[in-house]
């Protein structure tokens, strides 16, 4: 890693600390990125906030632990692996992102958002949406289901979103066998102790 924008990192500044934890078995390949900044360029987390991985990796290497753990930035990943096959030494940066967020989370920070994942998940098991319409027009339903039609006419889809309960059956089985039902209850059980705790705090 050479530069971010006109900020060059200078030998002096680099700490291996921090860096070794958080890059684990990418260390290696990390070590190869060049910020060419592929992965950014077509991030969807990118393009609608303040998420930017080169960044983050950039105060990864400066050692900024306290800075890095405690920003949100870190949760904005939607862990779509786009990143991964774009990259030249296809660095595993949805792996590193967790790997922070675990570490975050052993800090006590990025529970909220935590649980605002969990929300999605569970989105997902009840409806077949990730992000389910009726939260989006909470803000302003007459306005959202007027954009969510146009968007949808627009990519071709029909003007109704509709998950049938065949697709629901197979997703059921889906989520079941993976794991992934029981890993969102785990997670859920593990967001609503940690609440607990920071009340009785
Ligand atoms: S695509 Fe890979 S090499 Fe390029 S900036 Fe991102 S992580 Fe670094
Ligand atoms: S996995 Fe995360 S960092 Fe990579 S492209 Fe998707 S949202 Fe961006």
């Amino acid at each position: 890693m050479t530069t971010d924008g006109n900020m060059a990192l200078s030998s002096e500044k680099w700490s291996w600390k921090f860096f070794d934890r958080v890059a684990g078995l990418d260390s290696k390949k990390i070590e190869n990125c060049f910020s060419c900044g592929a992965c950014v360029g077509d991030c969807p987390a990118a393009k609608n906030s303040s998420f930017n991985f080169r960044k983050i990796i950039y105060d990864v290497a400066l050692g900024e632990e306290e800075k890095v753990l405690s920003s949100k930035e870190v949760w904005y990943c939607f862990q779509c692996f786009f990143c991964m096959n774009k990259c030249p030494w296809r660095i595993g940066i949805p792996y590193i992102i967790s790997r922070l967020r675990r570490m975050a989370l052993e800090r006590g920070y990025g529970w909220d958002l935590l649980e605002i994942l969990s929300g999605v998940g569970r989105n997902l098991v009840e409806s077949g949406l990730s992000i389910s319409p009726r939260d989006y027009a909470r803000l302003d339903p007459k306005k959202a289901e007027r954009e969510l039609t146009e968007m949808r006419l627009e990519m071709g889809l029909p003007e109704k979103y509709e998950v049938s309960s065949k697709a629901m059956e197979e997703l059921k089985v889906i989520l079941k066998e993976t794991g992934f039902s029981e890993e969102l209850e785990k997670l859920n059980k593990n967001v609503k102790e940690f609440k607990k705790c920071s009340e009785n705090y």
